[in-house]
């Protein structure tokens, strides 16, 4: 049965394509490192989702990943998030290197461990999960819109890379989505998190999951390269609400 791996599938966008992944006829694994919400997604997902502990700043837990997933047709490398937002005058090198394990490294090393599967796949594809971060810098930014820039880089050198094999690779940028990303991102701040959606409607994990599914049920011949998915209230990096 055609196989997707979604890392980061304990939250928001993650557990949004398991499902909507699910739901299109895939078997899911669904990997992240708190294992109380992955084993009620899989419960929620059965018998199509499979649960594994994954962090992906960790190369022997991305080793014993690849070593128990005996196919993978499609890899979200979804894991990720942003540690503060502070000024470049401010930086924390903690929260910097937090941000490049995540996303850079944690998709280099997952990507990694699973391209053997992914290219003995019949039609394998590679969707990244980077950000409008990863286009439009902006004040606070700092080692966020860093990082997400290097995940495109890596993302693009990777689609050069697999040209002329069966596996393709798609980059998808949203904007603003309704995750737990702003509360990761002020370290539980509830009232900071819910201050970056104010006066807007930002898009839902379902909407960027869709996406997903989307491109994965494309024809094997067909490479979607990049989607940039913002909400209507949101145009590049600035909020701009519906005027009402
Ligand atoms: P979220 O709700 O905070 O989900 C982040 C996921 O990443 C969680 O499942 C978390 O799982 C996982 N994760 C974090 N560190 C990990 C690690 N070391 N190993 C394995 N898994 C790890 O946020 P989200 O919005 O869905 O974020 C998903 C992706 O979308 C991220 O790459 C983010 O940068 C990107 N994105 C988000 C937005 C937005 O506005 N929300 C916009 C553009 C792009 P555990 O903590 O259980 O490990």
């Amino acid at each position: 049965m055609r196989t997707a791996v979604v890392t980061g599938a304990s939250s928001g966008i993650g557990a949004a394509s398991a499902r909507a992944l699910v739901a299109d006829g895939w078997r899911v694994v669904a990997a992240a490192r708190r294992m109380d919400r992955i084993e009620a997604l899989v419960a929620e997902l059965a018998p199509n989702g499979i649960g594994h502990f994954l962090d992906v700043t960790d190369q022997p837990s991305v080793d014993a990943l690849a070593a128990a997933v005996d196919r993978c047709d499609l890899l979200v490398n979804n894991a990720g998030g942003a540690h503060g937002l502070k000024r470049i005058d401010a930086a924390d090198p903690a929260e910097w290197d937090w941000m490049f394990q995540a996303n850079v490294l944690g998709t280099v090393r997952v990507t990694k461990a699973l391209l053997p599967k992914l290219l003995a796949a019949p039609a394998g594809l590679i969707i990244n999960i980077v950000s409008i971060a990863g286009h439009y810098p902006y004040a606070g930014g700092g080692g966020y819109n860093a990082a997400k820039f290097g995940e495109r880089a890596l993302t693009g050198v990777l689609h050069h890379e697999l040209a002329g094999t069966p596996v393709r690779v798609t980059e998808i940028d949203p904007g603003l989505v309704t995750t737990e990303f702003s509360l990761v991102r002020f370290g539980g701040d509830q009232a900071a998190a819910d201050a970056v959606y104010d006066g807007v409607e930002p898009l839902t994990a379902p909407d960027v999951a869709e996406a997903i599914r989307w491109v994965a049920a494309q024809p094997a011949h067909v490479n979607i390269d990049s989607l940039m998915i913002t909400s209507r209230d949101q145009v590049g990096p600035n909020k701009v609400p519906l005027a009402r």
